[in-house]
């Protein structure tokens, strides 16, 4: 993908990551899971892990691989009136393999649809159920005449195992920011892969970048059980973990929900909202809740990270979630700019956020004889004179530069600048 710094090609190389990916067969595990984790791996440095099905992982067990070749029905007269080929989303996901001929009456208790909206293929899954089943349009379910019809699934499900991709780009330190997202939807454009682009645009733009402070493991995994495994085999290393996001659903036009850690308090949950504000996006937050996306697991009470969740419409809330309407046509390009440049902003201000001491905390220092009284910053003088001011004020090596940005209602960028002008002229000094 091309450098952030060009928008408009960075929008369209995203739209065109997702489109890439966009038709290949993902489940929670399997073949399609595999090449969209290879794809990811030409972006950047990604490390595939794959756990043995049976695996114990706390309270779940690894499934049985799932692999499908083919899967249709064919009416009375021949012709296949559903078939995969068309949209991966006609087969029941974790379907076992079937070949059988039966009446349209017993076929109906294997069909699935949505009266309520009946041009739309649904997406259904039956992952720890085994049974089959396909998943057609309300409209043409409604259309299938009386009489035998023939079904085929070809699929394997069968030991083998899951698969995710870890892609870890070390910092100063050894503090972690954890990146999350889930890469087990099939053809579903926003709900995965609008997530999978974002992330893997934000660890190329990362590593293009000299220093960071922190380390910064992306994790690509099937949702639950792949961040429970995840989970399972990083234990010893999640103590590392300072800041952490889950991204999902980042490619529809609409606004922003960024949902909180379990702390509700964490440095995250008042970094994220801080820049939304900040950036003039409309926004809604959510506090947690033991629902949603991976960020269930992380935020458990054994673990309870600093994971939040940043979204546009959440989870269910849209009315093209988890059907065929989700789909290149719904997720667009600036959308997906707009996420990469908002989740950019969170980590530059994770980075950038200190705690300094003023080397001059009795009175005020005298900014005009240092040139600072009115600096030329580019920006509003007045507005750039008062972040010196409240800068000198709290840095008493308590405060952090985000502390002081909320509490003189600023941006934490105008802040951040006052610091840096500060430090160079021997005012500040950050706190060790
Ligand atoms: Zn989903």
């Amino acid at each position: 993908m091309p450098p952030l710094a060009d928008p408009a090609s960075a929008g369209a190389s995203l739209f065109e990551l997702v489109a890439e990916l966009f038709p290949l067969h993902r489940s929670l595990t399997g073949d399609g899971v595999r090449e969209t984790l290879a794809r990811l791996a030409r972006h950047i440095p990604l490390v595939i892990h794959e756990v043995p099905s049976g695996t114990r992982v706390f309270d779940w067990t690894v499934p049985d691989e799932w692999n499908v070749r083919d899967a249709w029905i064919a009416d009375p007269t021949g012709r296949r009136v559903v078939d995969i080929r068309r949209s991966n989303l006609h087969l029941v996901h974790y379907s076992v393999p079937v070949r059988a001929r039966l009446p349209l009456a017993e076929l109906r208790h294997h069909l699935f649809s949505r009266p309520d909206a009946p041009d739309v293929v649904p997406y259904r899954t039956s992952y720890y159920a085994p049974s089959w089943g396909f998943c057609l349009a309300h409209r043409d379910l409604a259309a299938l005449a009386d009489g035998e019809y023939e079904v085929c699934i070809d699929a394997t499900l069968a030991p083998g195992s899951l698969t995710y991709g870890e892609c870890v780009l070390p910092g100063e330190t050894d503090e972690e920011v954890l990146v999350s997202t889930h890469i087990c939807h099939p053809s579903l454009a926003n709900d995965n892969l609008s997530g999978i682009v974002v992330a893997t645009a934000l660890a190329q733009e990362l590593t293009s970048r000299g220093s960071r402070r922190y380390g910064y493991r992306f994790v690509f995994a099937p949702g639950t059980i792949g961040a429970i495994t995840w989970l399972a085999r990083n234990e010893s290393r999640v103590d590392h973990i300072r800041h952490g996001l889950v991204l999902a659903g980042l490619g529809d036009a609409s606004a922003f929900t960024y949902k909180k850690s379990r702390r509700g308090d964490a440095d995250i949950d008042r970094v994220v909202p801080h820049v939304l504000h900040h950036a003039g996006a409309p926004h809604a937050l959510a506090e947690f809740s033991p629902y949603g996306y991976d960020e269930r697991q992380y935020c458990s009470p054994g673990f309870d990270l600093p994971v939040g969740c940043l979204m546009r419409t959440p989870h269910g809330a849209y009315p093209e979630y988890h059907t065929s309407a989700d789909d290149l046509g719904f997720v667009r390009a600036e959308a997906l700019h707009e996420s990469l440049r908002l989740v950019l902003a969170v980590i530059d201000t994770l980075e950038a956020n200190r705690v300094h001491v003023s080397q001059n905390p009795k009175c005020e220092p005298q900014l005009g004889r240092r040139g600072l009284y009115a600096p030329a910053g580019g920006g509003d003088p007045r507005a750039d004179q008062l972040a010196l001011l409240w800068m000198l004020n709290l840095a008493d090596g308590r405060h952090s530069l985000l502390d002081i940005a909320e509490r003189a209602g600023m941006p934490f960028a105008a802040i951040e600048r006052a610091a840096r002008l500060l430090s160079e002229h021997g005012l500040l000094k950050e706190a060790v």
